[in-house]
């Protein structure tokens, strides 16, 4: 970390202002060289944290701008180096001369999340919480970003490290049980052992159950509007999306290739896939069309079936609600403005929700976001409780769950509490995996090569 790293810390492109930031043991050394403060009396070496100076900044000793610059001395600063940041106009000709001037005058570029790392590494934030700034970063919906602002004060390392000292104790009178027996340690009182190897197996299935609505909220769900040609899947997209996004006519076969769009419902940031209506062709390019709309059907967070509730139901109407039995799909029997002829019994058992809409009125949609809500599991979901917030948590908590699982089972099958205590050890060293208590140097890359350059 001898470096002293630089990087716009702020979107690319135009805006009010464009922040770069420096941060390592030279960031006063390079600053100095790069701004001058417009009161000659003031200098930048000797700026106190928290302070800031107007100036000009100075690339190949010509003024480039005016602006900015915020002091933070180490290590009272995000990354618990020296970091300054300086606030120059918006558009990236500004900032990327300011940028080049630091580099001339000694700093590196920054890799990805290389900031988040330092701060990690100097003890400023867990591994956790550092999994959670990336997340708030990328957070798409406010109830996303309430999550991974509970991940970033910590309240999953909270609720881990209270399992964590449950399991401790645990252990501790176990391998004293096992390792002194001549000792006269008491016995464990089965009772006891049970009822901690439970709480803290409930407190890991509800963390992984919380999983994927909590990954719903903040990253958002790919969702594939499905069904056969003029049920009216384009006019569903278009009424979800505010305006005319996909073509709408009474021509069947109009949408050949797949839309997408984005768009918020519930909370829930959705990208709606558009796809051709499925039905027999022998028109090449709608054959493609169809062709995607099938992949589309099975990489899906969500299907949304459309079925023409003014016709009566047809035999590709009941292979699309087969197709959709084992996914996360809701039925919406669409045109009910007009005498429904639909029967509906060809969609039981393949879908978690029917919903009765008329896309064209706009009829429907409180009961379509209640449906989606309810099958993505984010209904009741509060997001102030702590969650994980990324795969490697996931997989820490899953292997926590089969060591608890297995401790029981050893345990109801007379193994003997040697053999419980090597699965509470499992159990404990998953938990302290999912914390990020001393961490491999391959998983500290592997959370921060996700991040952005800049923070
Ligand atoms: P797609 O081929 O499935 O994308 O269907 P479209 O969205 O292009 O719609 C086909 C036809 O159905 C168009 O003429 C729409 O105006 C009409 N339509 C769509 N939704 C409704 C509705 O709720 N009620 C009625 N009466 N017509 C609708």
């Amino acid at each position: 970390m001898e470096t002293t790293i630089v990087a716009l810390a702020t979107p690319p492109g135009a805006g009010g202002i464009a922040v770069v930031r420096l941060s390592g043991a030279e960031s006063y050394r390079i600053a100095a060289q790069v701004f001058r403060p417009i009161n000659e009396s003031k200098k930048v070496m000797e700026a106190k944290g928290y302070t800031a100076l107007f100036g000009h900044f100075i690339a190949q000793d010509k003024i480039l701008d005016e602006g900015v610059a915020l002091f933070f001395r180490a290590p009272r600063s995000y990354t618990g180096e020296d970091v300054i940041e300086l606030s120059c106009h918006g558009g990236m000709v500004i900032a990327q001369a300011l940028i080049e001037a630091c580099i001339d005058a000694g700093a590196v570029p920054a890799g990805p999340g290389e900031y988040t790392k330092r701060a990690f590494l100097n003890g400023r934030l867990s591994l956790t919480q550092a999994e959670a700034v990336m997340d708030l970063i990328s957070a798409t919906g406010r109830q996303g970003a309430v999550l991974a602002e509970t991940a970033l004060d910590g309240a999953l390392a909270r609720k881990i490290e209270h399992y964590k000292q449950l399991l401790v104790e645990l252990a501790g009178h176990l391998a004293a049980w096992v390792d002194f027996p001549e000792e006269d340690v008491p016995e464990l009182q089965q009772d006891n052992l049970c009822q901690t190897l439970d709480e803290v197996l409930a407190g890991m299935q509800q963390l992984i159950d919380r999983y994927g609505a909590g990954a719903v909220l903040r990253q958002g769900v790919d969702v594939a509007i499905v069904g056969s040609p003029n049920v009216g899947k384009s006019t569903l997209l278009n009424l979800l999306a505010g305006f005319d996004r996909a073509i709408v006519t009474p021509i069947a076969g109009t949408t050949r290739d797949v839309v997408e769009q984005a768009v918020m419902l519930g909370g829930i940031r959705m990208n709606l896939f558009d796809t051709a209506g499925l039905r027999e062709t022998g028109d090449v390019v709608e054959a493609e069309g169809i062709r995607r709309s099938r992949r589309k059907l099975e990489e899906a967070g969500l299907v949304l079936a459309v079925f023409d509730g003014s016709c009566e139901s047809k035999q590709e109407d009941r292979e699309l609600a087969q197709a959709c039995a084992e996914k996360p799909a809701i039925a919406l029997v669409n045109k009910s403005d007009l005498e429904q002829k639909f029967d509906d019994t060809v969609l039981q058992g393949c879908f978690s929700k029917v919903v009765k809409i008329a896309a064209g009125q706009g009829e429907g949609m409180q009961e379509l976001e209640q449906a989606v809500q309810e099958v993505l599991g984010v209904a009741n979901f509060d997001p102030t409780a702590p969650c994980l917030v990324s795969q490697r948590q996931l997989a820490a908590a899953v292997a926590a769950r089969s060591a608890l699982k297995e401790a029981k089972n050893a345990q109801s099958a007379g193994f003997g509490l040697d053999a419980v205590s090597v699965c509470v050890d499992d159990a404990l060293a998953a938990l302290c995996e999912l914390v990020g208590e001393n961490p491999s140097e391959t998983v500290i890359e592997e959370v921060f090569s996700e991040f952005c350059v800049g923070k």
